[in-house]
C-alpha cells in the first residue's frame, strides 16, 4: 500500500513537499521553502511531523526556491539522500539555494540587530556551508530514463517546459502484488512560451498530483514579445524608465532573448538595457550551456548562439555598477530581481522610479501573497521599501504572458489526453484557484479531484 502526506503546497502555492510511503520505504517529492505571507514563512521554522533520517531519497521536478529550497535544511536535519534532478536543475539549484542562504543570513543578521527576533541569537535556516553539504548528495538523472529512487519508487522525468531542467515525474510503485502509477505534474510550463518547449504529454497514471497556480484564470492572450514591444515603446514614449522585476533564472533569460530580438528585428530603438542582478549573470552562462535545451520560437530571427545578446545588454555585477544605473535619466530597460520585490536590487530602482509618473514598473509573473509585487498589482498607492514609505506614481504594467506557469486554458489543453485518473489531488494553488480548477473538472471530466489539506494522508488504493 502505498501513502501520500501533503506537507506543503497544500491551500498555498509554495512549499511543496510530498512525502510517498510504501513498503517501509520513503521518498520526497519537492522540498520547498513556503515563500510570501508571514503565517506562512513561519512554518518554515516549525519542526516537520516527520523525521528527515526516515527519508530514503529526495526527488526534485526543478529548481525554483518554493520546490527546492527547505532542502539544505532537510539534509542538516538528518536526511542522507541522495537527491535526485535533472543536470540543469543541479546547477541552477545550486545558484539559487546559495542565494536564498546569502538572504536568510542577512534577514537573522537584521533581526538581531533591530533585536525584533523572538529566538535570541536570530539564526538563519541554514547557510552556506548547509547548502555545499547539501549539493553533495545531488545525483542527476536525465529526461526519459526510468531510475529507482529508492526500494519500489520507480521514476522518470518528462521536460514540463516551465524553466530550464524543469520536469514533471512520472512514478511506478513496483509492489509484489501489483504496480501503483502516480504522476507529479511539478510546475507546467506554456505553449508557445520562449525558450521553453510545450509541456510532454502527461503519461496515463492512477494518481495524479497536479498544481494550480492559475487554475482560475486564463493570461492576457497574445505572445510576450508583441507585448514587451508595445509597453518597450510606450515606456519610450513617456520618457521614463522602464524597470522589470524578473526572477534571475528563467525569465531573466527569457526577457533577454526577447529584447535582444527586437533590437535585432529593429522593433525597438537602440536604447541601453540593464541586467541589474549578479545571480542572473550567473544564471545566464548555465542557460547559454544548455543551449541544446531551448526552443527558439519559430520565425524569429535568432539561433541558439546569439539568443543573449552580450553586445546590447549592459550587464551589473558590482554594487557600483548598479548605482550608477540610478543616475540614468532617458529612457531605458532596466531588468532585476527579485521577482516578487521581496528584496534584491530591485528595492533600489523602486525606491528611485516608482515617485516618477514617466516611468513604468513591470510585473513579470506570479506575485504571492504579502509580497510588494502584489500590493502593486492590487493598486496600492504607497510601498515600503528600506523602511520608508514610497508614494506609486509610476504605470504600473502586468505582463501575464511573461508568465512561466500554464494558465487555466492551458493546463486543461495539458490534461486532454490524459484518461482518468483514481484520483486528482490539486496542489500548488491558493483555496480559489485549486477549487474553481476543481470543479471544472468534475463538470468538464467527471474527473474525483481533491483538495488536499496541509499535512493530510491519503493511502493510494
Ligand atoms: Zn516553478
Amino acid at each position: 500500500m502505498t501513502r501520500i502526506t501533503f506537507h506543503g503546497a497544500a491551500e498555498t502555492v509554495t512549499g511543496s513537499k510530498y512525502l510517498l510511503e510504501a513498503n517501509g520505504t520513503s521518498v520526497l517529492v519537492d522540498c520547498g521553502l513556503f515563500q510570501g505571507r508571514k503565517d506562512l514563512r513561519e512554518r518554515n521554522w516549525h519542526k516537520l511531523p516527520f523525521s528527515p533520517k526516515s527519508v530514503n531519497a529526495v526527488v526534485l521536478t526543478h529548481s525554483h526556491i518554493d520546490h527546492i529550497g527547505y532542502l539544505p535544511r532537510f539534509i542538516k536535519d538528518g536526511c542522507i539522500g541522495p537527491v535526485y534532478c535533472t543536470p540543469a536543475s543541479e546547477e541552477i539549484g545550486e545558484l539559487l539555494l546559495l542565494d536564498s542562504a546569502k538572504m536568510q543570513q542577512e534577514d537573522a543578521e537584521y533581526a538581531n540587530k533591530k533585536g525584533f527576533s523572538k529566538h535570541k541569537p536570530a539564526l538563519p535556516l541554514y547557510n552556506e556551508y548547509d547548502v555545499k553539504r547539501a549539493m553533495r548528495k545531488f545525483r542527476t538523472v536525465q529526461r526519459d530514463e526510468w531510475f529507482q529512487a529508492a526500494g519500489p519508487f520507480w521514476m522518470r522525468y518528462h521536460d514540463a517546459g516551465h524553466l530550464l531542467g524543469s520536469s514533471m515525474i512520472e512514478v511506478e510503485v513496483r509492489e509484489p502484488a501489483k504496480t501503483t502509477r502516480l504522476l507529479f505534474s511539478g510546475d507546467v510550463g506554456r505553449y508557445g512560451a520562449p525558450l521553453y518547449f510545450d509541456p510532454q504529454p502527461p503519461p496515463a497514471c492512477d494518481f495524479l498530483i497536479c498544481e494550480t497556480t492559475y487554475g482560475d484564470r486564463d493570461h492576457k492572450p497574445g505572445s510576450a514579445i508583441d507585448s514587451l514591444q508595445k509597453v518597450v515603446l510606450d515606456s519610450i514614449a513617456r520618457g521614463g524608465v522602464m524597470v522589470i522585476a524578473s526572477f534571475a533564472v528563467g525569465r531573466a533569460q527569457q526577457l533577454m532573448y526577447l529584447l535582444s530580438t527586437l533590437l535585432r528585428e529593429r522593433r525597438i530603438p537602440e536604447i541601453p538595457i540593464f541586467l541589474d542582478s549578479p545571480m542572473a549573470v550567473s544564471g545566464t552562462k548555465i542557460y547559454q550551456y544548455y543551449a541544446e535545451e531551448h526552443d527558439l520560437i519559430e520565425g524569429l530571427n535568432c539561433t541558439s548562439a546569439d539568443a543573449f545578446d552580450m553586445q546590447h545588454i549592459h550587464l551589473t555585477r558590482t554594487t557600483e555598477e548598479s548605482k550608477r544605473i540610478n543616475s540614468h535619466r532617458s529612457a531605458a530597460v532596466i531588468i532585476s530581481s527579485s521577482g516578487m520585490m521581496v528584496g534584491g536590487r530591485i528595492l533600489h530602482h523602486l525606491k528611485q522610479r516608482l515617485p516618477d509618473p514617466r516611468n513604468t514598473i513591470v510585473l513579470g509573473g506570479f506575485q504571492a501573497e504579502g509580497t510588494r509585487g502584489r500590493a502593486l498589482q492590487d493598486g496600492a498607492r504607497s510601498i515600503r521599501v528600506h523602511g520608508q514609505d514610497i508614494p506609486v506614481r509610476s504605470a504600473v504594467v502586468e505582463m501575464t504572458e511573461l508568465s512561466g506557469h500554464a494558465d487555466r486554458g492551458e493546463l486543461l489543453r495539458w490534461l486532454q489526453p490524459l484518461p482518468p485518473p483514481k484520483t486528482v489531488f490539486l496542489t500548488h494553488g491558493e483555496v480559489p484557484s485549486a477549487s474553481a480548477f476543481a470543479d471544472r473538472l468534475r463538470q468538464t471530466r467527471s474527473w474525483n479531484c481533491v483538495l488536499p489539506r496541509m499535512g493530510e494522508s491519503f493511502e493510494l488504493d
